[in-house]
């Protein structure tokens, strides 16, 4: 890991995945920097547009990346950070997708990033009746079905 300054700069967050923990950085130059999401401090994952400062340094085959990476403006105002009533922190809700493995309960969770406990959930409603559609839909064909043969 070869340092290339010691001075932190800004850039912005051109793409980052949080299932795949990493992204990359567009600098004042319009070059990418690699990170991992080891290299992110702070608890809160950051979001496409969200600028940042970062130590640069040439990673694996020299590849321009970046490290001790600090958000310091969110670019989408609705990831506003809320009151987690059991730590007392403000916190951005950390996203947890769960569900079924036939996509037909699926549920995002929103977790407190500091303490892991349930801030709010969402979905549910329209997968309930997706629900029903595919057991109205499945019980026809098997009536279908039995009707044929
Ligand atoms: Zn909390």
């Amino acid at each position: 890991m070869k340092e290339i300054e010691e001075i932190k700069k800004t850039g912005y967050i051109k793409w980052f995945s949080n299932e795949k923990g990493y992204g990359y950085i567009t600098d004042r130059n319009n070059i990418d920097l690699y990170f991992g999401v080891k290299d992110i401090i702070g608890a809160e994952l950051p979001e496409y547009g969200d600028q940042v400062e970062y130590n640069e340094y040439l990673g694996r085959e020299d590849v321009p990346a970046g490290k001790d990476i600090i958000i310091i403006e969110r670019k989408n105002p609705t990831f506003k950070k809320i009151r987690c009533e059991s730590c007392q922190a403000d916190v951005k809700p950390k996203p947890w997708h769960f569900g079924g493995t036939d996509y037909t309960n699926l549920k995002t969770v929103y977790l407190c990033p500091n303490c892991g406990d349930k801030l709010y959930e969402s979905g549910g409603g329209f997968n309930k009746l997706a629900k029903i559609l595919l057991s109205i839909i499945g019980i026809g064909i098997f009536i279908i079905t039995f009707i044929i043969v």
